[in-house]
């Protein structure tokens, strides 16, 4: 069978596609390996009628279902190739299926995954209490003692943006990396700084 067209990606942007896509009336199938930030934020707070926070993977299971009404086909799995037919369209491949699927047109929605530091207790309070965007979740921070672990210039810049909601940051620069005192002093806060060395 072929599609009018192939999804990679079944996080938000995926989803969102493949339900505006189902109700033209056009063939979709989404191909997802969950794993992406979709799957690891426990908590969104910033969504349209959620004022008590709602996990990225309810959406994903509500989207679905949404995406299924309209006839939107899923399958669960890694695609590794995806090669242009000489005539029109696209060969899919995945990583467990023997052919390919086939594709007038491709949607790319991959996301992206965080390199998380690998501490115990990291991956159950992501969205919840550990947190990546500032301008997502700087709100959760506001007037509230906040740690900041990051590579030298990123936690640089995070302790800038958070300036904006908490004066009371600690900041762990676990790499080490370096900074000069001038940079540490151009922060529009004095936080407390601590590099892979000093601890
Ligand atoms: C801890 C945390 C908290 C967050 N909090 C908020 C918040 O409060 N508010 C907010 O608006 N946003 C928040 N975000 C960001 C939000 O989750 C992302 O913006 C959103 O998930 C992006 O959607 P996406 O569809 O682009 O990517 P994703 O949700 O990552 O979806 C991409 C999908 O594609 C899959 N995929 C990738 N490669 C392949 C492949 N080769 N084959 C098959 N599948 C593949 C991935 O595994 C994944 O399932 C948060 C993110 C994190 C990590």
């Amino acid at each position: 069978m072929k599609y009018d067209t192939i999804i990679i990606g079944g996080g938000i942007a995926g989803l969102q596609t493949a339900i505006q896509l189902s109700r033209c009336l056009r063939k979709v199938i989404v191909v997802d390996l969950p794993g992406g930030r979709s799957s690891v934020a426990k908590g969104y707070r910033n969504i349209l009628g959620h004022p008590d926070r709602i996990s990225g993977e309810t959406l994903r299971q509500v989207g679905m279902k949404q995406a299924k009404q309209y006839g939107a086909v899923f399958k669960e799995e890694e695609v590794i190739k995806v090669v242009p037919c000489e005539a029109k369209g696209f060969q899919v491949w995945m990583k467990e299926e023997e052919a390919p699927l086939h594709a007038h047109t491709l949607v790319m929605a991959t996301g992206i995954r965080d390199p998380f530091p690998d501490f115990p207790g990291v991956r159950e309070c992501l969205g919840t209490s550990v947190f990546l965007c500032p301008d997502c979740d700087g709100y959760e921070s506001v007037n509230t003692y906040t740690a900041i672990i990051g590579e030298g210039q990123h936690a640089l810049k995070m302790t800038r943006d958070l300036s904006y909601f908490t004066p009371r940051m600690l900041v762990i620069n676990h790499t080490g990396s370096n900074l000069t005192p001038a940079q540490v002093a151009e922060l529009p806060i004095l936080p407390i700084w601590m590099t892979a060395s000093s601890r």
